[in-house]
């Protein structure tokens, strides 16, 4: 203050302008000076107050303690702005109380010390709110508004709350009003109020909108929207602001969950198709920017269709959470797991500087399933195959990635699952009309072009036939001769194998029946793959067959190839037992694995064991061969099974088979696969001159079949 001002009428001019109430108070507690809008607060005139000891205004209870505060403060000579104290009840004449904020300074009055009181009245907002019908009606919404409403001060000292913002905090208008929101608000969030207030106060804006948590009384955070509005007077100057709220605590929790679940599997909790394809499209561009590699593993359980058949889908969906699981242990945090569809995983690997790396990966997912699952009481093996596409900066698009790991999956698939293949462009040429060839087989199961061709079993003694192996053939419009090598893969990798299955019993099935009718005419044997052995209906389809074709059961035989046999013996042996009650007879097929399996599937109620032509045509160390073949001979006999040599080319391996003790056998020096119309003339002569025995047709027709192979 200078000293031009340092007068009593420079100060009641000053005190006059102000908007607050305001007084000086002296050093012994008396009124030196007031303006009318205290005066008006109180209800006494200036003329009363002017010299009256200030403790008039305080509650009596509390004016010792006044008096006291007072003169700590007047030596203190500190400053004290609006809402830095509790705030006080301030007595009018008539004895009634009104609650103030006060701010204190010091002065100098004419060289006297002064404290410079200004006095905000606070229930006054809430008067003047009332002083017309519309503001009355401003009150009443406040009062019943669903939406939490507060007005604050200057310094967002709550002045007056409604039932909505109570009960959105679970505290009672006493415990708020007077408080700032500090006490409720969630401790990371202290200061976005401040820095809110600060921008109006400074009018930055005149309206804010932020979202904020709080703390409800019970514990719960809380998430709210806030709508802030401050109130100026003439001069600028802060009044008062009203703010709005609304919980979205729901409404977020609710969104986050929505977008979770778009994004989720919800079986297993996996990332879904859709985050893993926006995650390739922000890892390629990341490794076209940063270099370094990054691949698709997707990995493909093996026959999960079965375990679906066998156990119901209520175990199948276990299956699929403990596999999900599993894959997650080994995942690395950086990459992506995400459920494809059905039983479909996709790995996504980043920012690998090695093809070998993501090798091992695979080999990582392939191991972490080696065991078996516990399911519902349940052990269930539950292997899966993988195709792996690797790419860097430079690949194609995301669709072309996905598509080369979805080939090499399929060429995994071929080589007889359980294992990973990694993608390569001479899979692309190989697989190119993958699609094409599905359409094209499934046609020909309908339209005539698949057929199964027939190839004698002859008793090594008399080179009589005494069954025939049912092979199958396609006779395809475009490239003729197709080896079954060719498309039974293609089939497996589809629902479609089933479908031939049946297509492979019925005529077979048919074949014989039109053969003979003697109970101990000609066999027919027909050949199953892994995954049609374990189809669940496999026995449903050979009664339907039978049933259909009138064929005795003790005519048919069903070869079980070896690996299969071996991959689940357990398994394998109950399907014996089954087809066997049937009075359908098995046959090992292809073997040639060795001794040590040889014991193990013994064990099997078989008919007959088909030694493969791997073992009677060996390319080196025929004797040990020899050796091998005449154990199996010997072995086989013993448990009553016969065994059959594959591959039978010429008079040299039938001698060597003879002298093994091998009494069937099977090859092209009887004949070759024929078409059913080519059988007749096979049976009940001796076989072994190739050149007189066997139709030009069929020649021509394997012949084929063999070029396309190759
Ligand atoms: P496989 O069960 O080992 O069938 C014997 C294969 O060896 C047949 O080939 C047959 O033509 C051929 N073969 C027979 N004798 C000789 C010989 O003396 N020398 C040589 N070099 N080969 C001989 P194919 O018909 O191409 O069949 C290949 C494989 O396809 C079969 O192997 C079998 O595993 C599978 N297959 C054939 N038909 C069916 C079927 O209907 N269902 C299923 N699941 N698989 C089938
Ligand atoms: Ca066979």
């Amino acid at each position: 203050m200078s000293e031009s001002v340092d007068s009593k009428d420079a100060w009641q001019l000053f005190l006059s302008s102000l908007p607050d109430g305001a007084l000086l108070v002296d050093a012994h507690g008396r009124i030196a000076l007031v303006n009318e809008t205290l005066a008006s607060y109180t209800g006494y005139a200036v003329s009363d107050l002017v010299g009256a000891p200030v403790e008039l205004l305080v509650p009596p209870g509390v004016a010792g303690d006044h008096a006291r505060a007072r003169e700590t403060f007047a030596e203190g000579a500190a400053r004290r702005p609006f809402g830095s104290h509790t705030h006080l009840a301030l007595v009018t004449r008539d004895g009634s109380t009104h609650q103030v904020d006060i701010a204190l300074s010091q002065i100098t009055l004419e060289g006297e010390p002064m404290s410079l009181a200004l006095v905000r009245d606070l229930d006054d907002l809430h008067r003047a709110s009332l002083h017309s019908d519309s503001e009355l009606r401003y009150r009443l919404a406040f009062d019943i508004s669903v939406a939490p409403i507060v007005f604050t001060d200057d310094h967002d000292k709550i002045l007056a709350a409604n039932d909505a913002f109570c009960d959105l905090l679970g505290r009672s208008r006493d415990e708020l009003v007077g408080q700032d929101s500090t006490p409720f608000t969630y401790p990371l969030d202290l200061g976005l109020t401040e820095a809110s207030l600060e921008r109006v106060r400074r009018r930055e804006v005149d309206a804010e909108h932020y979202t904020k948590r709080y703390v409800h009384r019970d514990g719960r955070v809380l998430i709210v929207e806030v709508a802030r509005r401050a109130a100026y007077d003439a001069s600028g100057h802060l009044l008062f602001n009203v703010i709005s709220e609304r919980d979205v605590t729901e409404e977020r929790s609710l969104t986050a969950q929505l977008a979770h679940q778009a994004l989720h599997d919800p079986l297993t909790g996996l990332a879904n198709r859709a985050l893993l394809e926006d995650r390739l499209v922000r890892a390629r561009a990341k490794i076209s920017r940063q270099g370094g590699f990054g691949a698709i593993l997707m990995v493909d359980l093996d026959d999960f269709k079965d375990v679906n058949d066998s156990h119901g889908h209520l175990v199948g969906d276990q299956v699929l959470i403990a596999v999900a699981r599993r894959l997650e242990e080994v995942a690395r945090t950086a990459d992506t797991l995400c459920r494809f569809g059905g039983d479909e995983f996709v790995y996504l690997v980043e920012g690998v500087h090695q093809a070998e790396q993501v090798r091992r990966i695979a080999e990582r997912l392939l191991t972490a399933l080696e065991q078996p699952f516990s399911v519902m009481g349940l052990s269930l093996l539950q292997h899966a195959s993988i195709g792996v596409a690797i790419w860097d900066g430079e690949s194609a698009d995301d669709l072309a990635v996905l598509e080369q790991a979805d080939l090499a999956l399929y060429e995994a698939k071929r080589l007889g699952r359980h294992r990973y293949a990694v993608y390569s462009p001479r899979l692309h040429q190989s697989h190119s009309g993958r699609g094409h060839d599905l359409q094209a087989l499934r046609g020909a199961l309908t339209d005539g072009s698949l057929s199964m061709h027939f190839q004698p079993i002859v008793s090594a003694a008399t080179t009589t036939a005494v069954g025939f192996e049912a092979l199958m053939r396609w006779r395809h419009g475009e490239r003729g001769w197709i080896a079954p090598s060719e498309f039974l893969g293609l089939a497996e990798s589809t629902d479609l194998i089933g479908e031939l299955g049946s297509f492979a019993l019925r005529e077979a099935t048919r074949a014989a029946a039109s053969w003979s009718s003697a109970p101990d005419g000609p066999y027919v044997t027909v050949n199953l793959s892994a995954r049609q052995l374990f189809d669940p209906q496999l026995a449903q389809r050979v009664r339907t067959a039978l049933a259909d074709s009138g064929l005795e059961a003790s005519r048919l035989v069903i070869e079980i190839p070896e690996r299969a046999a071996l991959e689940d013996a357990a398994r394998a042996s109950l399907i014996v037992d089954e087809l066997r009650a049937l009075g359908v007879g098995c046959a090992l097929d292809g073997f040639g694995d060795g001794l040590a399996s040889l014991a193990q599937l013994l064990h099997l109620d078989l008919r007959f064991v088909k030694i493969d032509r791997s073992l009677i045509r060996p390319p080196t160390d025929a004797s040990l061969r020899d050796a091998l073949v005449e154990v199996i001979v010997t072995l086989g006999h013993r448990t009553g099974i016969d065994v059959v040599a594959q591959g039978i080319e010429t008079p040299d391996d039938l001698a060597r088979l003879r002298q093994a003790g091998c009494n069937l056998s099977q090859g092209f020096l009887f004949s070759q696969a024929v078409p059913l119309s080519e059988v007749s003339p096979l049976m009940g002569t001796p076989l072994g001159v190739v050149d007189s025995k066997v139709n030009p047709s069929s020649i021509s027709a394997t012949q084929a079949s063999t070029t396309s192979v190759s």
